[in-house]
């Protein structure tokens, strides 16, 4: 496989692209696509409860051929799961969805209420070796300095939202100083962005022969994030993959970063009320 790892703090490697498959819903889609991305040289993953297709990815792999041992496989508790018990249960159920007897990452979707209690429970897991390494997603600053306050073993991942308009630079440096490992969702911005026509992007792209999406997640591989970004068509698949091959210039970098604008496109983690 072509694609480059990330070592977490625990010592596991982690692909820095893997397949994200939220919105999946139809399974000869899903297994297609899981397909293509084999095919790709993707080896990484990522699904959660709430997609409601994590039979449709365990069929998948399989089809795929591709040794279970291979596979960088990453699900996630979703909100009404939460607490130590349930938890439990649903990391079972996810696994049994999956046809698996572990996961190589388990995340806290969101810091729903009972997020300090999910929290013992994936580190449970993780010294039961039910799961190679435990991360969260959505965690702001303020959830991540709790778990240091409570004495709780630290994240080896944060996915959160993350894109050239929403870069989360504050969060990006702290986890950076605190050995967290970054994982971009939406990293080309959902398709509810301009980005993907933005005339500065194109222009980048024009030097390498490469498309404004391929811009992008170059940036985030070079700002040392982990990516999922999310296709169903063979050719955007392999075209998302086929990054590696090129570098942007520190100026093309801060082209990039110029576009920020600080919308986030994705739920507020501090909106308590809809993780409730
Ligand atoms: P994304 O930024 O990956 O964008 C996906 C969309 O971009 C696709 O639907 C497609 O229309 C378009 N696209 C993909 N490749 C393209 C290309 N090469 N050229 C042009 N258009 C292209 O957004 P996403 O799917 O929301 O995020 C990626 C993954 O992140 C998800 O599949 C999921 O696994 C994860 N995710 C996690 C959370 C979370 O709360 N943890 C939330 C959203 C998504």
């Amino acid at each position: 496989p072509l694609l480059k790892s990330i070592e977490m703090y625990n010592g596991v490697k982690i692909p820095q692209i893997g397949l994200g498959v939220f919105l999946m819903k139809d399974e000869e889609e899903l297994v297609s696509a899981v397909k293509a991305a084999v095919e790709s040289g993707y080896r990484h993953f990522d699904t959660a409860k709430i997609y409601g297709n994590e039979e449709y990815l365990a069929r998948g792999l399989k089809e795929s051929g591709v040794a279970r041992e291979d596979i960088f496989l990453t699900s996630k508790v979703w909100n009404y799961d939460q607490g130590f018990e349930e938890t439990k249960a649903a990391f079972e159920e996810s696994l049994r969805k999956l046809d698996t007897d572990y996961l190589d990452l388990y995340l806290i979707h969101w810091p729903a209420p009972k997020y300090i209690e999910t929290w013992k429970a994936l580190m449970e897991l993780y010294e039961e070796g039910k799961v190679r390494a435990i991360g969260v997603s959505n965690f702001q600053i303020h959830h991540l300095e709790e778990l240091k306050k409570q004495e709780l073993m630290q994240p080896m991942i944060n996915q959160i939202e993350t894109h050239p308009e929403f870069p989360q630079n504050e969060l990006h440096e702290y986890m950076k100083e605190n050995g967290i490992v970054h994982e971009a969702w939406g990293p080309i911005g959902q398709g509810k962005t301009g980005l993907l026509s933005n005339p500065v992007l194109v222009a980048i792209g024009k030097n390498y022969q490469k498309t404004p999406a391929q811009v992008i997640l170059r940036w985030h591989v070079q700002r040392g994030e982990v990516i999922i970004p999310k296709s169903v068509h063979a050719e955007r698949i392999r075209e998302n993959s086929d990054i590696f091959d090129f570098s942007l210039t520190d100026e093309e970098m801060d082209l990039v970063a110029s576009l920020e604008t600080g919308t986030r496109y994705g739920s507020d983690p501090d909106d308590q009320e809809r993780l409730k």
